[in-house]
C-alpha cells in the first residue's frame, strides 16, 4: 500500500490542495493531526481530509484546544488568539469530527501519534535524548509523528542503547529501519527554514519512505488569513518557513 503521510495542515487548504495534487495516487491516507490552530480554513481542510481513502486521523493538540478539551494557557498569546478564532469558525460537523479523533493509533507495524508515544498531544521530540527514551512508548517498528513541524528520523537499532539522528534528503526514497520514529514534517506551517509544505509516502510492502517536498501558493493563503484578520506574526512566517 501507497500510504500518503501528513501532519500539522493547520488549516492551509492551500498548502493541503498542493500536496494531494503532487502526492500521486495513494491507497490511504494517516495525518498526524493539528489539522486546524493558524490558518484560515479549519472547515475546509477538515472536509476535504475526511474525503480522502482509508483515512486515518489523530488528535493534535491544536485540535484539542480548538474543541476547547485542553486549556489554552500553554499556548503563546498569538497561537491562543489563532485557537479562539478558530473555536468561533468551526462548524458543528467539523468540532464532532475532531473530537472523534484518537489520540494513538497502531497500524501494523507503525504508532501514530501526533507529539509523542509517551505523551501524544504534547510532548515535542526534538532532540536524541528525548527521542531515545520514546522508544520504550511504542511496541512497532516504527512511530509517525508531527508537532516539531521539522521533517526527522531517529534510528535506535538492536542492542544500541541511543538513538541516531538522521535528517531526510527532500525528494528521496529510503529504506525504514526497525526502530525508527519519524517525522514528516509540516503541511501547513513548515518550521526548517524551507516555506514548502513537507509530507511523506510510506509504502507498507517495501517499508520505504519517500519525503517530498513542494511550494505552495503563500500569498493565496496569507490573503485569506489577512481577512480573517489572524495574527500577522503567523502570516509574516509562511514566506520563510520558520
Ligand atoms: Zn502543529
Amino acid at each position: 500500500m501507497r500510504i500518503l503521510v501528513i501532519s500539522d495542515i493547520h488549516a492551509n487548504l492551500t498548502a493541503l490542495e498542493t500536496v494531494l495534487s503532487a502526492a500521486g495516487s495513494f491507497d490511504a491516507a494517516w495525518c498526524l493531526g493539528d489539522l486546524v490552530g493558524y490558518g484560515p480554513d479549519p472547515n475546509e481542510c477538515i472536509q476535504r481530509v475526511q474525503a480522502l481513502p482509508n483515512l486515518v486521523c489523530i488528535l493534535g493538540n491544536h485540535d484539542a484546544a480548538s474543541l476547547n478539551h485542553i486549556g489554552v494557557t500553554a499556548f503563546n498569546p498569538e497561537a491562543r488568539q489563532a485557537i479562539y478564532w478558530t473555536q468561533r469558525a468551526l462548524t458543528e460537523q467539523s468540532r464532532i469530527f475532531l473530537a472523534n479523533r484518537p489520540e494513538i493509533v497502531v497500524m501494523g507495524e507503525v504508532t501514530l501519534a501526533h507529539g509523542s508515544p509517551r505523551q501524544p498531544v504534547w510532548e515535542y521530540v526534538m532532540d536524541t535524548y528525548v527521542a531515545t527514551q520514546n522508544f520504550a512508548y511504542f511496541e512497532t517498528a516504527y512511530c509517525f509523528i508531527g508537532h516539531t513541524h521539522l521533517p526527522l528520523c531517529y534510528v535506535l537499532q538492536q542492542g544500541e542503547q541511543t538513538a541516531v539522528a538522521a535528517p531526510p534528503e527532500p525528494d528521496s526514497i529510503s529504506g525504514l529501519l526497525p526502530r525508527t520514529i519519524i517525522n514528516p514534517g509540516s503541511v501547513g506551517q513548515p518550521r526548517d527554514r524551507d516555506p514548502r509544505a513537507s509530507f511523506a509516502i510510506y509504502d507498507s510492502e517495501a517499508q520505504t519512505w519517500e519525503y517530498r517536498r513542494v511550494a505552495f501558493d503563500v500569498r493565496d493563503v496569507q490573503e485569506r488569513m489577512i481577512a480573517a484578520r489572524l495574527p500577522e506574526r503567523h502570516i509574516l512566517r509562511l514566506e520563510g518557513g520558520w
